[in-house]
């Protein structure tokens, strides 16, 4: 049994809080891109020297690059259990590409979790957590390439049945209990 859950929404939207807390109860790993992407970085990879430029302008990494990564990643034998994936898919081409490397292993996404932020509280929040590419500027403008290459996700998975929206502008834990809620709700991919 294994299951796959995608952490779905705007930066800010408390994706890797609620991925971890996920992760710690189901005993199957987060999988947040933007944190290999940033390993890469500070070993000084050549993935991490192509990411670094783009990542501190606020758009986004090629596919190519991001899913090779991924795909090595859920070779790791955590993964057989399933994953949560934080940050992943961000465009169309990646979600079909998550969708074939699932089905490579009899897998497929069994949820979509949309974390819901009205996005005044988004900027306040990303401008709070001080990170190296959460200025002003990277802030409005990973806003502006959310709406613009990633919010499309939302009705695909929408027509797929997958996606549960929940209010994420709320208390940490009421939150954590209604995605737990979501995710038990589903039923898991069979191998
Ligand atoms: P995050 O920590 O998820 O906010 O990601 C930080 C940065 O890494 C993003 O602004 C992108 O530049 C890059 N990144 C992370 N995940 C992806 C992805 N799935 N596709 C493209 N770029 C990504």
């Amino acid at each position: 049994m294994s299951r796959n859950v995608v952490f779905f929404g705007p930066p800010g939207s408390g994706k890797g809080t609620q991925a971890a807390r996920l992760a710690m109860s189901l005993g199957i790993p987060q999988i947040s891109t933007g944190d290999l992407l940033r390993a890469h970085v500070s070993r000084g990879s050549e993935l991490g020297r192509r990411a670094k430029p783009i990542m501190e302008s606020g758009a986004l990494v090629p596919d190519e690059l991001v899913t090779e990564m991924l795909r090595e990643r859920l070779r790791e034998p955590d993964a057989d259990a399933g994953a949560l994936f934080d940050g992943y898919p961000r465009t169309l081409p990646q979600a079909s590409s998550l969708d074939a490397l699932l089905s490579e292993g009899g897998r497929r996404v069994d949820v979509v979790i949309f974390l819901d932020v009205p996005e005044e509280e988004l900027v306040t929040r990303l401008l709070a957590r001080g990170r190296a590419d959460d200025t002003r500027e990277t802030v409005k403008e990973r806003l502006r390439v959310y709406e613009a290459q990633t919010s499309p996700l939302a009705q695909r998975y929408q027509q797929l049945g997958l996606l549960v929206k929940i209010d994420g502008f709320r208390a940490i834990d009421e939150i954590s209990d209604e995605v737990h809620a979501a995710v038990a709700a589903v039923p898991v991919s069979p191998s």
